[in-house]
């Protein structure tokens, strides 16, 4: 069976960059990111980053300037949210290279789809399943063109009349992090219509020269586990579709509660400590317990007065027999918090 997979690109869309980044000493990861993509790792998708690295054919940076970039990108989201990556493809070239080597239009440079389809070549990836995040129309290009559906990060307005793109994105957010929420909310679903054969067929695999200017960092890839966290996102964003048109079948509903559900599970252990109905009653049965306590204290500091010889258990005075009923009754309400607070764990 076909892995689904997660396309990203890298620059402004998991990491900061403002320019060419060829510096690992300039990674810094985009609030969320790292979390969004060890959620979605998490739900069994495959991550794949796909970036253009025109920096390499620009004469600004080495291919392993690139690499290492990479390798810092790696061990940050690690670092911040266990998060692993299990390919990273890039395409250092750009068809008005200064640099002769790196100068062609190359089918694995964006818009181009040729980076996913290697990918899903090499990964096992079912691309109808998959999905392409990225900040530019190019990367939903590339995305479209293999047959995925697309994120566009940005200002929606902004981001789907940019003109640049000619494939219109089934979905603009502001970030990685509502990106994966709405991958989430989709879960299992197919896409809305199926797509073309053409769009969805295998094409002719990157020739073998091409793959000497990928970078694949293929992990062990876990089992699958459920988003730790997050909700229905706000589809406020959504460009392609609306929140009612996403949600708008059984099966979904089906899914998302199902979805809820082991959410919920997942997350009792981590709000454990919530003040729950049976901790208020707990609290209170501990309060009159204390009072019993102090009740008991009362009537034996007064039987202390009263001389205890051999048969005193038979003879007890008012105080002795106080202080020990008191004392039952606040044993019993200690045992009424302990079943109280039981039941409120094991909810
Ligand atoms: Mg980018």
């Amino acid at each position: 069976m076909a892995n689904r997979a997660v396309f990203m690109d890298r620059d402004n869309t998991i990491i900061a960059n403002d320019g060419y980044l060829g510096d690992p000493a300039g990674v810094k990861l985009l609030p969320g990111a790292a979390t969004a993509i060890a959620s979605l790792r998490r739900l069994g998708y495959r991550i794949v980053v796909v970036s253009n690295q025109s920096g390499v054919a620009r004469g600004l940076f080495d291919e392993a300037a690139v690499k290492a970039v990479n390798d810092e990108m790696c061990r940050q989201l690690k670092r911040q949210a266990d998060a692993l990556v299990d390919a990273i493809y890039y395409s250092p070239h750009h068809p008005d290279a200064p640099v002769a080597e790196y100068r062609q239009d190359h089918p694995w440079r964006k818009p181009k789809p040729g980076m996913l389809l290697h990918a899903a070549g090499e990964l096992n990836l079912d691309l109808a399943q998959s999905w392409m995040i990225g900040d530019q129309p190019r990367d939903v290009d590339a995305g479209a063109a293999a047959g995925c559906r697309t994120i566009l990060l940005g200002n929606a307005p902004t981001a789907v009349a940019g003109g640049e793109g000619e494939a219109k994105p089934d979905f603009v957010v502001a970030s990685l992090a509502d990106a994966a929420r709405i991958i989430v909310r989709e879960g299992a679903n197919p896409p809305p219509e199926p797509p073309t054969a053409a769009a969805v067929s295998p094409q002719a695999p990157a020739a073998p020269e091409e793959r000497d200017t990928s970078a694949p960092v293929v992990k062990p890839h876990p089992p699958l586990q459920v988003l730790p966290a997050g909700a229905a996102p706000d589809a406020a964003g959504s460009a392609g579709k609306t929140a009612a048109e996403a949600t708008d079948s059984g099966d979904h509903l089906d899914i998302l509660e199902q979805m809820l559900q082991q959410l919920r599970h997942l997350n009792h252990g981590r709000h454990s400590h919530e003040f729950t109905r049976e901790m208020f009653l707990a609290a209170m049965v501990q309060f009159v317990s204390l009072l019993f306590l102090a009740m008991a204290a009362w009537d034996a500091v007064a039987a202390l007065n009263v001389p205890i010889d051999a048969n005193w258990w038979f003879n007890k005075t008012s105080e002795q027999l106080g202080a020990i009923e008191w004392l039952l009754a606040a044993l019993v309400g200690e045992v009424m918090v302990l079943a109280l607070l039981w039941m409120g764990q094991s909810k």
